[in-house]
């Protein structure tokens, strides 16, 4: 078993911290497979490295969903949702942390940073609880809090200066686990889906796939691959190089497994299809309505996907369409563009007023929102104006800047993710 450098092709031992070559190049884990069947994910002992500890929360194993309501609507032949929200944590991820976190334990490492999204580092903060390995967490832009929630409860502390090793989600062994979801499909399916179509951020999860289903081919269990599409926000790195990508959903941050992504769709002859944060906010509508999914926005950009590029589908039989993860992650976050009325809405109404007083009046400082809030008939007080604005600096919506020369030094503005996410308040 060895790490080879999917840019020059340089090779290194299987150590669990390296994530990159010197070159720059994504590592991706080559050689030896171990035998047998287990519980989760190592099931698919066959295609994973060989692990002292295997470690599994009952992960994989999720449900391949015929969507006879939703295929109508797109007027698609046959369309399927893999339902991964349905992992221990609610997140696909838990499959390449079941892998992930297994490699950490067995190299006798006593605590790790992560680095990466909500998702990741609560699916990796549970997985590290049973292993009785010490998580601390530094997050990429926390928007949604009840993640960051999550992770805490797992154990996970919030921390960006600490001296234990560092391990994100482009780590070569969470691609190996990630990379089961395809041979699951197939097996579901009992053939290879004609298409799937994948939400992308990162390309991580897309070349995962890509890599299951190229083992698949090479092993002779399948003939042929599938069309890979990645449903992809817009200004996505995949589909414009100059365009400034501030989308709320699916961001990119980190670009190591970009070209990597755009080989996996060129070897498949797929495409990259933009979708806007508002049409994955619609799909979570669709799918919880016609079929009783529940998928968080990022989870529904497949199904935007799909209602985009219907025409190039339509003689595609059977289409898969990935969901990543749980809306029930997402609920404070849908709460701003829901359409509901209820206690929920009118909780975070002041919130968006709060964002709407920084879009037209800043630089603000809190007073002065406070101000303007109670002008506008919102019974409200400065303290209360105080945590929110500090619940909205944490989930990246705002930030602020101390202005010497005024009596009340620190003053608002939004951040570019703010004003993405006020675009799609309904209310
Ligand atoms: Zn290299």
């Amino acid at each position: 078993m060895q790490l080879k450098c999917l840019r020059c092709g340089k090779l290194y031992p299987p150590i669990v911290t390296l994530e990159k070559c010197a070159c720059g190049g994504p590592l991706s884990l080559e050689g030896a497979r171990s035998s047998g069947t287990g519980d989760g994910v190592w099931r698919y002992r066959r295609h994973l490295p060989s692990m002292e500890v295997e470690l599994s929360l009952g992960e994989a194993a999720t449900p391949l969903i015929p969507c006879i309501g939703l295929q109508k609507q797109i007027r698609l032949a046959s369309l399927y949702v893999k339902d991964e929200s349905k992992n221990p944590t609610g997140s696909y991820i838990d499959r390449g942390s079941a892998v992930l976190a297994s490699a950490i334990a067995s190299s006798g490492l006593l605590s790790v940073r992560l680095h990466g999204d909500g998702n990741y580092i609560a699916s990796m903060g549970a997985y590290l609880a049973r292993a009785g390995v010490k998580a601390l967490g530094s997050y990429e832009l926390p928007v949604d809090l009840s993640k960051t929630i999550q992770a805490s409860l797992y154990g996970v502390k919030h921390s960006s200066s600490e001296s234990s090793p560092v391990v994100s989600y482009r780590n070569p062994f969470m691609l190996e686990g990630l990379k089961t979801i395809a041979i699951e499909m197939v097996e579901q399916l009992n053939t290879v889906p004609s298409a799937v179509i994948v939400p992308t951020a990162t390309g991580v999860l897309l070349f995962s796939l890509y890599k299951g289903f190229r083992e698949l081919l090479d092993y002779g269990s399948i003939d042929n691959l599938p069309v890979l599409y990645a449903a992809v926000s817009k200004g996505h790195p995949l589909v414009s190089s100059k365009q400034a990508h501030t989308a709320l959903f699916l961001p990119v941050a980190d670009k190591t497994y970009i070209e990597e992504a755009r080989k996996a769709l060129r070897g498949t002859g797929g495409d990259a299809v933009e979708v806007s944060d508002a049409e994955m906010i619609r799909c979570v509508r669709v799918l919880a309505r016609v079929e009783g999914i529940l998928a968080e926005p990022s989870a529904a950009a497949s199904v935007a996907a799909c209602f985009r590029i219907s025409k190039r589908l339509a003689s595609s039989s059977p289409v898969v369409a990935l969901v990543t993860g749980s809306g029930l992650k997402a609920l404070d976050l849908l709460a701003y563009s829901s359409d509901a009325t209820g206690a929920g809405a009118a909780f975070h109404r002041i919130k968006v007023e709060i964002l709407k007083a920084i879009a037209e009046r800043a630089p603000i400082h809190a007073y002065g929102i406070y101000k303007l809030l109670n002008e506008r008939g919102l019974a409200t007080s400065p303290q209360l104006v105080y945590a929110y604005l500090e619940d909205l600096s944490k989930r990246g919506l705002v930030y602020s800047m101390n202005v010497a020369s005024q009596r009340r030094k620190k003053v608002f503005y939004l951040t570019p993710v703010g004003r993405s996410l006020l675009s799609l308040v309904t209310y």
